[in-house]
């Protein structure tokens, strides 16, 4: 970059540093230091390099001197030159040794070849041997302990869009951290700020602004597709590679992220034809390739609110207002996480206390005590997982062991790690802290009595519920809100209420032709990651069926 008040010795320098750099690097110019600056405060919000800076000493308002010490806080490996005019050569000779100036040159400067290039070739030379790229993908700056941050970080994780993570209070100390607050100035006090490659921000990010920026696609292509699914976890995944590979017109609708609760898996070791197991991101990642291969469109994040039919057409209305109409609909959407009841739990969600899996969080906790709570496999997993950064994770369960909760084959692992204790007869009973998690108090049923324990980190898993009621009272439901499909309806024999066609409801298809559910959220189902995916595969030879006689 280089920086002069007078445009014609601008544009000379200029043309001369492009037709010699301008196949390896990008040359700036600019009239004035402030204007400058500002552009550098660009230049590191986009996490640009900056090799060298190119000032005329003589400016008004700021002189070269003053700009390139001002812009050494924001760059300081950029090489800093000074052009100077003879009568200065004294000032640039001390800035050299005052203001760590590594170089100035006399105007003019011709032949360049002789009195400019070898001299900024030298300084380029310096430059690059020192460089490490910047990383190019967005960054995010935010703070552990606030639950906007951890949702936007938990987003980018399962839609895996890399990004790379600026804890603003861990490193406070970090020098590259002051020069990104300072250039953001007092818009850095609006996080968790979204910083984008393109050189844009989001301060105060939410994941839709976000999915919208990295091109997420939210909005359907067409008003009209031969298969809607609700849900992009294994089962509606599984229906879309069926579906679309079978010609169908498909989409899915995700609320959140492709992979559902099998996504938050550290470890799945039960999936057929993967004897080693493999991470819940990477069969969903897997699985989001096969299925948009097969041109399926994936809507994420977007979220089916309510369900009306028209005749033979499946109208789904979506959060954002918008409509999409089908033919035959598919319910996917699987369980979430039951809430735990207790004083302290609400107030620190998001900031030391955790739903699920958690895999964003699982660095953070790097030599710390966590707590998991719950006896079941995804308690394991996590378990397992924590194992491998934090000093020490306990496990809190009601009952006197996993035995009665837990595949043999976990709690065989547990047992062989030595930093994981099991605490049975255990259950929460409060969660402590201003800011962040601090404290849990324990109730030990066996002793009745509660035990106050330290931690920053508290993962719940303590089984699921369907969250169903966006169906109103089109789809039947059990008691708890699970879907009843295929026998489930015919009450002593006779089909649902309103039932019209001269056939009995499909295995897996709900009390209205055309709309079917499939895997968790699917009243009986086992749930499992290869049983939701085959009933989303099963269910898309019915749907065939069903659309022949449409
Ligand atoms: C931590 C953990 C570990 C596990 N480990 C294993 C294992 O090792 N082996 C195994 O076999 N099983 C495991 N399971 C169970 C397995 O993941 C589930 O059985 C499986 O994911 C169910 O698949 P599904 O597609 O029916 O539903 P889900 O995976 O629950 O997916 C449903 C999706 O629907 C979306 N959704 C819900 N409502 C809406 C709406 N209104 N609009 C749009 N989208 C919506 C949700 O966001 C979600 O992504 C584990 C589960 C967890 C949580």
């Amino acid at each position: 970059m280089t920086v002069d008040d007078d445009s014609d010795v601008l544009r000379a320098i200029e043309r001369d540093l492009r037709s010699h750099y301008g196949a390896e690097y990008r040359v700036l110019a600019s009239d004035s230091p402030h204007a400058a600056l500002d552009l550098l405060k660009q230049l590191k919000l986009r996490n640009d390099g900056v090799a060298l800076l190119l000032a005329d000493q003589r400016m008004p308002k700021m002189d070269g001197v003053g700009f390139l010490q001002e812009a050494r806080e924001l760059f300081p490996e950029a090489k800093r030159a000074l052009l100077t005019a003879y009568a200065d050569t004294n000032a640039a000779i001390s800035a050299i040794n005052d203001a760590s100036i590594n170089y100035f040159f006399l105007k003019p400067w011709d032949p360049p070849e002789e009195h400019l290039y070898p001299q900024l070739d030298d300084l380029l030379e310096d430059w690059r041997a020192s460089y490490r790229p910047e990383f190019e993908g967005i960054r995010v700056l935010g703070t552990r302990w606030s639950p906007r941050s951890y949702e936007l970080r938990d987003f980018l994780a399962r839609n895996h869009v890399p990004y790379q993570w600026i804890d603003v209070e861990l490193s406070a100390n970090d020098p590259e951290t002051s020069r990104l607050l300072a250039a953001l100035g007092p818009e850095g006090a609006n996080l968790p700020v979204v910083l984008f490659p393109d050189g844009t921000k989001l301060l105060e990010g939410v994941p839709a602004d976000v999915a919208q920026k990295v091109g997420l696609r939210t909005r359907a292509q067409t008003s009209f597709y031969d298969l809607a699914i609700i849900g992009g976890g294994p089962a509606g995944l599984a229906a879309a590679v069926y579906g679309a590979s079978e010609g169908l017109r498909t989409v899915i609708i995700e609320r959140e992220a492709p992979g559902g609760q099998a996504g938050m898996s550290s470890r799945i070791e039960n999936y057929l034809g993967f004897p080693s197991g493999l991470s819940g991101a990477d069969l969903a990642r897997r699985a989001v390739v096969q299925a948009q291969r097969f041109g399926v469109e994936i809507l994420a994040p977007q979220e089916a609110i309510s369900v009306r039919t028209e005749g033979s057409y499946r109208i789904l209305k979506l959060a954002d207002g918008s409509e999409l109409s089908c033919h035959a609909l598919m319910i996917a959407s699987g369980v979430q996480w039951r809430k735990l009841q207790a004083p302290g739990i609400d107030k620190l969600q998001g900031a030391g206390v955790y739903y699920g899996g958690g895999a964003t969080e699982a660095l953070s906790c790097k030599d710390e005590i966590v707590y998991v709570v719950g006896g079941a496999n995804s308690a394991g997993q996590a378990a397992m997982n924590f194992a491998r950064y934090a000093k020490r994770v306990v496990i809190l369960v009601r009952g006197e062991s996993l035995s009665a909760t837990m595949s043999q084959y976990l709690i065989d692992q547990i047992k062989r790690t030595p930093n994981i204790d099991l605490w049975p007869h255990a259950s929460v009973a409060e969660a402590h802290g201003e800011q962040h998690l601090e404290e849990i108090s324990v109730l030990c049923s066996d002793t009745n009595k509660i035990e106050r324990v330290p931690t920053n980190a508290m993962f719940i898993f303590i089984g699921a519920q369907p969250r169903t009621d966006w169906l109103g009272d089109v789809v039947e439901r059990d008691d708890r809100g699970f879907v009843l499909t295929g026998p489930d309806l015919l009450w002593g024999g006779s089909r649902p209420k309103g039932w019209t066609l001269d056939r009995d409801p499909f295995l897996l298809e709900t009390n209205v032709p055309g709309i079917f559910a499939v895997g968790d959220v699917r009243h009986g189902s086992v749930k499992r990651v290869a049983s939701g995916v085959g009933e989303g595969s099963v269910a898309v030879q019915f749907i065939h069926q069903y659309l022949s006689k449409v």
